[in-house]
Parts: C-alpha cells; sequence; structure tokens
C-alpha cells in the first residue's frame, strides 16, 4: 500500500527536528500516525529523518514557519504525498532572553514572526484542510512565559500570551467546522533551547519553584499534545493547559513559606 492510499491519520509537527517537536512526532508515529515533519533547520531535520527510519510513513520537509509562501508549499506537498491532515502541532519556536530595553525591533520580529506569524500561517494552511474534511485537531506550544510576566522576556513572553489567545480565536471559529483547537503552556523541558537559555542559576531557581521538583521531559509534553489531539480529547477546545509540575498552581510564592513542607512523618498521624 503506498504512503498516499494509506488510512492511517495524519499529523504535522512544526520544529520537529529535535527537542518537544521531534518527541510529539514521535508520539504520533507509535500512535499509528504518518507524520509531516516541518523544520527551519534542514541538515538536523534530515538526520532525524534518517533515525527514525520510516520513509513512507514520515515526511520531511525543510520550511521556515515564518514565510507565508514556505508554509503554502509545505502544506501542498503533505497534501500531495499525504492526501489528508489530522492534527497540526504549532512547536516551532525560539527564545530570546533580553532586558526589555536592550530588546532590539529585529530581536522582536525574530521572536513574534516565529512564534506568532508560525501559527498562523500553519493553522491558516493546515486549518483549511482539516476545516474541509471537517475533522482535526490542532494544539499550539506556549509556555509559563505566556501565563505570567517576567524578566528578560519581552519578546518570548509576548509571543505566547498572543498564542495563547490565538489559540481561543481559532477554537471559536473552527469549532464550526468539527476542527479543535487548544494550548499547552510548557514549563522547563530538557531540550536544547533550555540549555541555551537557563544558566545553572535560573535551573537552580526552578528546581526550588516547582512543586514536582524538576524540570519536564519532552516526551511528558508530547504525551499531553497526543491526548488533545486524540478522540478521548473530543470534547475539549479552545482550552490552555499548563504541563509545568505546579509552576503555575503555586506561583513564584515566598522562599521561606515554600521551605515549610512539614517532614512526612507528622502528616497523616492521628493526635494521641
Ligand atoms: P528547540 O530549540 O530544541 O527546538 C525548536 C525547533 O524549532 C528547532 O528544531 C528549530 O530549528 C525549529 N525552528 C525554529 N525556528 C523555526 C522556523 N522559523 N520555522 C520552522 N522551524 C523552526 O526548542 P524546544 O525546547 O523543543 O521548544 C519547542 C517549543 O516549546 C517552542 O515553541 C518553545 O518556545 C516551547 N517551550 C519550550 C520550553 C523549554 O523549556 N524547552 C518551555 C516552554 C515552551
Amino acid at each position: 500500500m503506498t504512503s498516499q492510499t494509506s488510512a492511517d491519520p495524519v499529523a504535522v509537527v512544526t520544529g520537529g527536528a529535535r527537542g518537544i517537536g521531534l518527541a510529539i512526532g514521535q508520539w504520533f508515529l507509535d500512535h499509528g500516525h504518518r507524520v509531516a515533519l516541518l523544520d527551519i533547520d534542514a541538515a538536523t531535520l534530515s538526520a532525524t529523518g534518517h533515525r527514525l527510519r520510516q520513509p513512507g510513513r514520515v515526511l520531511c520537509l525543510p520550511c521556515d514557519v515564518s514565510q507565508p509562501d514556505q508554509v503554502q508549499q509545505a502544506a501542498a506537498q503533505v497534501m500531495v504525498h499525504f492526501g489528508r491532515v489530522d492534527a497540526l502541532v504549532n512547536n516551532a519556536g525560539v527564545a530570546v532572553f533580553k532586558p526589555a530595553l536592550e530588546t532590539s525591533f529585529a530581536d522582536w520580529r525574530h521572536v513574534l514572526s516565529t512564534n506568532l506569524d508560525g501559527a498562523f500561517l500553519c493553522t491558516q494552511a493546515f486549518g483549511a484542510v482539516m476545516a474541509r474534511q471537517r475533522s482535526g485537531a490542532i494544539v499550539n506550544i506556549a509556555s509559563i512565559s505566556g501565563l505570567r510576566a517576567s524578566t528578560l522576556r519581552v519578546a518570548y513572553g509576548t509571543s505566547k500570551a498572543a498564542l495563547i489567545h490565538l489559540t481561543r480565536q481559532y477554537a471559536a471559529e473552527l469549532g464550526n467546522y468539527g476542527v479543535r483547537v487548544n494550548v499547552i503552556c510548557p514549563g522547563p523541558v530538557e531540550t536544547e533551547m533550555a540549555k541555551l537559555v537557563h544558566s545553572v542559576a535560573i535551573r537552580s531557581d526552578y528546581y526550588d519553584t516547582i512543586p514536582l521538583g524538576r524540570y519536564g521531559s519532552p516526551e511528558e509534553m508530547a504525551n499531553t499534545v497526543g491526548f488533545l489531539c486524540s478522540a478521548q480529547a473530543s470534547f475539549i477546545n479552545g482550552q490552555s493547559l499548563a504541563v509545568d509540575g505546579g509552576f503555575d498552581a503555586a506561583g513564584v510564592g515566598l522562599p521561606t513559606l515554600r521551605r515549610t513542607t512539614p517532614e512526612l512523618h507528622h502528616v497523616g498521624q492521628a493526635s494521641p
């Protein structure tokens, strides 16, 4: 059976060459999907394609998601190769962490064009296919930085907050065509991006502040995205889910109060 005639569902993952995007692509492969991975980094994408070793089921498309013509071309190639689209994950993202007043317009445009324009352009292209099919699911990858403001993230945090609202806008309209749109807000995740922008001190602060006391893994993000794209999530639309070990729920809090976790032998004992 050729890939074009397969009945298996198709997932499109942007920024799929590595990190969270690659884990999401792997989740879809493990759950019977054919997968199109789009990424600006053609060399890493090609190496990833070879590593996955499923040529008929994996389509690797070099694509800058911030460029309308490249996104249109990628959508056309997905349709020629696979003939349908059942899931879109807008995961491609970049982070520039700088003081607000040192953030140049070029920095701002780089972050906004990838993180926000990219999700818009891909949803226009692939969402239209799903709307015609009258089914599909879209998941955007935002960040806890889109839920609350913090230093150094004037462009990144704003792009992710806008992406959360973009999700609701699309959910309100695409829901009419049977297409669900949701967003996840990861806390810190062990990837190349995290290595780039998280110093040793930042890491230790995160360990201290996250109730589960650790970073998340790309696979934990992929499991959540997979669930949101699955039939098990068939009535979930327009929602934002923090996948962050409790970071958002707990807030930053007072360091002294955070250190008052009682010893377990005092907890749950009946009074004498
Ligand atoms: P990563 O840098 O490891 O991977 C991102 C991928 O996106 C790379 O392969 C990169 O080449 C690709 N990409 C960048 N610009 C692109 C463009 N214009 N067009 C197409 N592809 C492009 O990062 P990651 O940690 O896996 O992050 C994935 C997503 O998760 C991002 O949107 C990021 O903002 C978000 N996120 C990450 C963390 C974290 O701690 N790692 C936390 C919260 C949110």
